[in-house]
């Protein structure tokens, strides 16, 4: 949906990217990671529109720019409104047509499950609520590409699951999502792209798919089919997986080898073949961001 190349941003003297090459995949959702200061939100805003580039472009990959809503990082609201009195104003700075502003209104509160909160003043809601409020201002005019700057920033682990839940929806919509966040396993669980900065450069990207490919695990091949083993071996630990010849411990199942490899032995197999891959997504991350 969006093509960035070699895109660069500087402070005064800081680079705070550098050279950044990406694309944004329609209807997927990028996940971006990085340390405080690794340039996420400069992305963000960049995408936006909000701020410009010394160097390098950002052009939709479509003829025309997709309309783009986003949640910036700090939410500052003005308190003195009602949440559905906030919005129509955005609604109204969105160029949406005063008889269409009720019926956007509360399609973006539905979408983000604020709909019985419409008449709270701004100011006794409470910091899910902030946030899901921040959602949804990001949500009128319904635009194609979402950009959520720590979407589940300072929430409690429930707060935390329920906007994990709504960018999904989104995704199920067919949303296309960048969203920063901190934390990965909240990546890990909604987003499709993974990329992580440092230092305003990429350190690492793949689909999540390719991403959750380098988890811990131990491939043990053997000499023949294991079918006839699979149940008794599947029983002991649910992230134990066979193919084939091939028997595969992911993360804590790892700890079953030795335990895995006699059952084998015991059951007249021959094991051909052990390889163990060290380097989890956690891994990945920590070595991306030092
Ligand atoms: P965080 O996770 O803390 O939000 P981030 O990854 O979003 O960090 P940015 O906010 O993009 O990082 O900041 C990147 C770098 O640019 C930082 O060193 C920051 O101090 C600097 N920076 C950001 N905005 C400005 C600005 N308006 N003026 C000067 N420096 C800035």
């Amino acid at each position: 949906m969006i093509e960035i190349n070699n895109l660069t941003k500087r402070y005064y003297s800081l680079t705070a990217l550098d050279r950044v090459t990406l694309r944004i995949p329609r209807g997927e959702v990028l996940g971006l990671l990085g340390p405080n200061g690794a340039g996420k939100t400069t992305l963000l805003k960049l995408i936006a529109g909000l701020i410009h580039q010394d160097a390098g472009y950002i052009r939709p990959m479509t003829p025309d720019w997709p309309l783009i809503g986003l949640k910036p990082e700090r939410l500052l609201f003005p308190n003195h409104l009602r949440v559905h009195q906030y919005l129509a104003l955005i609604a109204g700075v969105s160029n949406i047509p005063k008889r269409d502003t009720p019926r956007v209104v509360m399609e973006s509160l539905r979408q983000v499950g604020l709909q019985d909160a419409a008449d709270k003043p701004i100011r006794n809601c409470s910091k899910g609520m902030r946030q899901r409020l921040g959602l949804a201002q990001a949500l009128i005019g319904d635009p194609p590409l979402i950009l959520l700057d720590e979407p589940s920033n300072g929430l409690d682990p429930e707060g935390q699951d329920d906007i994990n839940q709504i960018v999904q929806q989104l995704h199920a919509a067919g949303k296309t999502i960048v969203m920063s966040s901190h934390q990965l396993p909240e990546v890990t669980k909604v987003c499709t792209h993974i990329v992580v900065l440092n230092r305003g450069r990429v350190h690492f990207e793949r689909s999540m798919e390719e991403a959750l490919a380098v988890q811990a695990h131990t491939a043990i091949r053997s000499d023949k089919d294991l079918e006839p083993l699979r149940a008794q071996l599947c029983s002991l630990h649910p992230e134990i997986e066979v193919e084939g010849e091939l028997l595969v411990l992911r993360n804590e199942a790892m700890q079953l080898r030795r335990q895995v490899m006699t059952m084998l032995l015991y059951a007249n197999y021959d094991i051909v073949e052990v390889r163990q891959a060290r380097a989890t997504l956690a891994e990945v991350y920590a070595k991306a961001v030092n």
